[in-house]
């Protein structure tokens, strides 16, 4: 009599029975840590955004000068948004994490991805209530790609909080090039006019 075994096994776990645990950041063993992909040392050297930031731009402060002031690049930009938030510097392995799932497809840190996003002091209180909406790729970027990065963590933080949503209401109308080694005259310039709002775009692109 043949028996059928059904197995559950999460993405996460299917990805560590393939390839063993690793830190994303250096290439060590996590241990038993409070991550499975970064080891203690990396995790204690990510720089985190605390109470302390531009609540503009979100970029902290190094202290002791006002949670409310905004940065002295704010104040010379004038960003068009009112508000943003960040969890972490792009830097050391908090860059390394990013990095790992925007360009090698790391979708296996989305646990450890939740777990930051849990630790981040007043982050509930920031995004209570709110709807998240992912900035879109170009169709084919994101057939090339596989996923869209900022739905991911989009989601992560939906997942990790009672009461949001995650809504696409952006569509990206035009291809850009990356962004990456672009000054930021030339960011704005490559991304205006290429997005406009879901059910609209006909009518009025979103610059
Ligand atoms: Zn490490
Ligand atoms: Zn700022």
């Amino acid at each position: 009599m043949a028996h059928v075994i059904v197995m559950s096994l999460s993405l996460t776990a299917l990805y560590e029975l393939v390839f063993p645990c690793h830190c994303e950041a250096c290439g060590g063993l996590p241990e038993s840590g409070q991550y499975r992909f970064l080891c203690g040392s990396c995790a204690g050297r990510m720089i985190w955004v605390g109470e302390e930031y531009c609540r503009s731009c979100g970029y902290p402060y190094a202290g002791g000068v006002g949670a409310a002031r905004r940065c002295v690049k704010c104040d010379e930009l004038q960003p068009v948004f009112s508000a943003g938030r960040s969890l972490l510097l792009h830097q050391g392995p908090g860059g390394a994490l990013v990095r790992a799932l925007k360009y090698r497809r790391a979708l296996h840190l989305r646990e450890d991805l939740a777990r930051i996003v849990r630790h981040v002091s007043g982050l509930a209180d920031y995004v209570a209530s709110s709807v998240l909406v992912p900035v879109p790729l170009y169709g084919l970027r994101q057939r090339e790609r596989g996923f869209n990065q900022a739905q991911v963590l989009a989601e992560v933080i939906a997942g990790s909080f009672a009461g949001l949503t995650v809504e696409e209401l952006l569509v990206r109308v035009r291809a850009t090039s990356t962004q990456t080694r672009l000054t930021r005259e030339d960011r704005q310039a490559n991304v205006k006019k290429s997005f406009c709002h879901e059910g609209q775009c006909s009518r009025r692109k979103v610059s």
